[in-house]
């Protein structure tokens, strides 16, 4: 049977209501205040951070280039961990040695760790093999020993060729420009910042563009247009 209640305790009950009214009336205005905090923050974000060059079309494109990982046994001649603060451009090198493989180019990088000097130390961040497959030796918050000065500043690749005229084959030239794009894409570059290791010097390096400024004007056209295209991929 219900309870008949007596007036006093309607009012109390009444007040109750009340209170619990007012509890649930000031919860939600909580809610509202957290989820307009929540997209002002948002919003704050993309205002202020404008691109950090690691974000646009990077990480699909890295997929896609599958890069091998085999980075050198830290050394002072071929790998001294001096940081690489800035990447201000690309410097695109060619292994000379006709028929080399990226690996075998690697392993003669690790084998200068011993027994080296100043001068015979070489190694670069990517090596890209004749069949375009490519293997990163130096992670590029590192500098690696390939162009000289520019080391403090870039990062550099080199590439195998089958012949001692250097031309590299169509899928290692395939690699060269993705990989290229995809650095571009990362450190904000365009390809004016895209160097051959002989514009720096008296080097003929690497050889078949350094020989063929037809070839190399080429290769910028077509990296421009890759860094063009994949500009407005963002995800
Ligand atoms: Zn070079």
């Amino acid at each position: 049977m219900a309870k008949v209640l007596s007036k006093e305790e309607w009012k109390k009950r009444k007040k109750l209501y009340a209170y619990l009214k007012l509890a649930a009336a000031a919860l939600l205005a909580l809610l509202i205040v957290l989820i307009l905090l929540i997209g002002l923050i948002k919003v704050a974000k993309n205002l202020f951070s404008k691109g950090t060059p690691d974000t646009p079309a990077a990480p699909s494109m890295k997929q896609e280039l599958n890069i091998t990982e085999l980075f050198l046994t830290p050394n002072v001649y071929t790998r001294p961990q001096n940081s690489l603060k800035e990447v201000k451009g690309i410097i695109i090198h060619y292994v000379a040695g006709a028929g080399t493989t990226a690996v075998e180019t690697r392993n003669y990088y690790e084998g200068l760790k011993v027994n080296s000097t100043s001068k015979t130390a070489e190694s670069c961040h990517f090596i890209i093999g004749s069949d375009g497959e490519i293997v990163q030796c130096i992670p590029t918050d590192e500098i690696a020993c390939a162009s000289g000065a520019r080391n403090e500043d870039t990062i550099a690749i080199t590439f195998c060729h089958p012949q001692a005229d250097g031309e590299p084959s169509a899928q290692t030239y395939d690699s060269l420009l993705k990989l290229t794009t995809y650095l571009c894409k990362t450190y904000g570059l365009t390809k004016d910042a895209v160097l051959r290791h002989s514009d720096l010097g008296d080097q003929l390096c690497p050889k078949y563009f350094a020989q063929q400024e037809g070839k190399w004007a080429a290769f910028l056209a077509e990296l421009d247009t890759a860094v063009g295209k994949t500009a407005g991929e963002k995800k």
